[in-house]
């Protein structure tokens, strides 16, 4: 059967071989814009966190020093009214100035309480800070090494494209015109870049569909090549390439202790 297969059959499914590496190291460097993006976005976010904790970190500073003066103040003022306890004239003037220092008091306990949390709340901020950049470091270490790899693999990748493309250069060659364009054409329209695929068990093996019987059979003889019934890419027979075949057929499960094809004979 095999030195009966058309000429044509055989070249166009190597140019689909082809083209489809091709689509993959297309797709592979297509990737490589998005997967900088990733990078420079996870960068971009912790920088931000980063920035969010500086403010507060600042914000909590600045109103901790607007306390600490404030308590400077009520202390300067309980100090005024101890003085004043000294000269005050009458009952009256020792029960006013008595009450503005028990005010001012209660008014330090709790500010000092204030201040005490917020030289808390600061030193978190600042180990928060302190981790998150330790992680930023290493975060743009990671990257500028993926990125080195990325413009390697870029290079690699388009060297190989050019390599790919001359080769599928040559192939179109040996090709008719209009068989050519028919699998350009419909190779356009599946994004997995499948136009010439194999029927194996009677199915398409790229839609899945059955391919009925008597269609079949002239794929089998080798000589024709016919349009999938359902998705419309264009058909041969897996039988006529034994290597694709061997991988289509469903892996065999070998059971233990069963190394003897056709099994053993009934006793
Ligand atoms: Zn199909």
């Amino acid at each position: 059967m095999k030195d009966q297969i058309d000429p044509q059959i055989v070249a166009l499914r190597t140019l689909q071989r082809q083209d489809r590496r091709l689509t993959v190291l297309e797709r592979k460097l297509r990737l490589i814009p998005k997967r900088l993006r990733e990078l420079d976005g996870d960068l971009a976010k912790l920088e931000k966190m980063l920035e969010g904790e500086r403010a507060t970190l600042e914000e909590t500073r600045s109103f901790q020093g607007r306390q600490q003066s404030q308590l400077q103040d009520e202390e300067d003022m309980v100090r005024n009214s101890k003085q004043k306890m000294g000269q005050v004239k009458n009952a009256r003037e020792l029960n006013a100035t008595q009450r503005e220092l028990e005010t001012t008091r209660r008014l330090i306990t709790t500010r000092t309480e204030e201040i005490s949390k917020l030289q808390s709340a600061v030193r978190a901020t600042e180990e928060r800070i302190a981790k998150m950049n330790a992680m930023l470091t290493e975060l743009r270490g990671q990257a500028d090494a993926e990125k080195t790899r990325l413009a390697a693999e870029k290079i690699r990748l388009e060297t190989e494209i050019t390599r790919a493309r001359a080769t599928r250069g040559q192939l179109t060659k040996g090709l008719e015109a209009r068989l050519l364009a028919t699998y350009e054409r419909i190779r356009q329209r599946f994004a997995d870049g499948y136009a010439f695929i194999a029927a194996h068990r009677e199915r398409c093996t790229a839609c899945k569909m059955q391919v009925p019987h008597v269609m079949y059979m002239q794929l089998m003889r080798g000589n024709e090549i016919l349009a999938c019934e359902s998705c419309g890419r264009m058909l041969y027979w897996s039988g006529l390439f034994p290597d694709e075949e061997a991988k289509l057929e469903p892996k065999p499960k070998a059971a233990p202790g069963d190394e003897h094809e056709g099994g053993a004979d009934a006793a």
